[in-house]
């Protein structure tokens, strides 16, 4: 059954200019892009949608590093999205991530890993809809 899930290309992957070989490696993988955009969070806006991750230590780095400059936000469509765009990207760490993965080929350490996916359908709809509205979506 189609679904959708939120990709972002976090900004050292943007800054690296590696935006358009994940865009590529996405569409290779039967990915469609169903809306995108490019837009620089500010800090407050990076805390909204990682809102789930509040207590955790890497917090203030983490949305400091996410609004440090421009990330693409996309949503994706395919056949059991979530799951297979999780399996593409490859662990949170790039040290664990899988050779051909996204976050092997192009992240730097395990706050700077090049991209972000859902991790659940729940998530998916609370990501889409925190960057996209119906009207984007159609
Ligand atoms: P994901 O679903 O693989 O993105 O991983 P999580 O949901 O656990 O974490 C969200 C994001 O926080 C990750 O993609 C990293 O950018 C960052 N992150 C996760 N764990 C750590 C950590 O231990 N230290 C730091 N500095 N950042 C982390």
């Amino acid at each position: 059954m189609k679904e959708r899930t939120l990709s972002i290309i976090k900004p050292d992957c943007v800054s690296a200019h590696n935006a358009g070989k994940v865009i590529d490696i996405l569409e290779s993988n039967g990915f469609s892009i169903i809306a995108m955009k490019k837009i620089h969070l500010t800090k407050k806006q990076a805390e909204g949608f990682y809102i789930v991750h509040k207590e955790r230590p890497f917090y203030d780095s983490l949305t400091t590093f996410m609004s440090e400059g421009p990330v693409v936000v996309m949503v994706l469509e395919k056949d059991n999205a979530i799951a297979d765009y999780r399996e593409l990207m490859g662990a949170t760490n790039p040290k664990d991530a899988k050779e051909g993965t996204l976050r092997e080929q192009f992240a730097t350490d395990i706050e700077r890993n090049a991209v972000h996916g859902s991790d659940s359908k729940e998530s998916a709809d609370f990501e889409i809809g925190y960057f996209f509205s119906a009207l984007e979506l159609v």
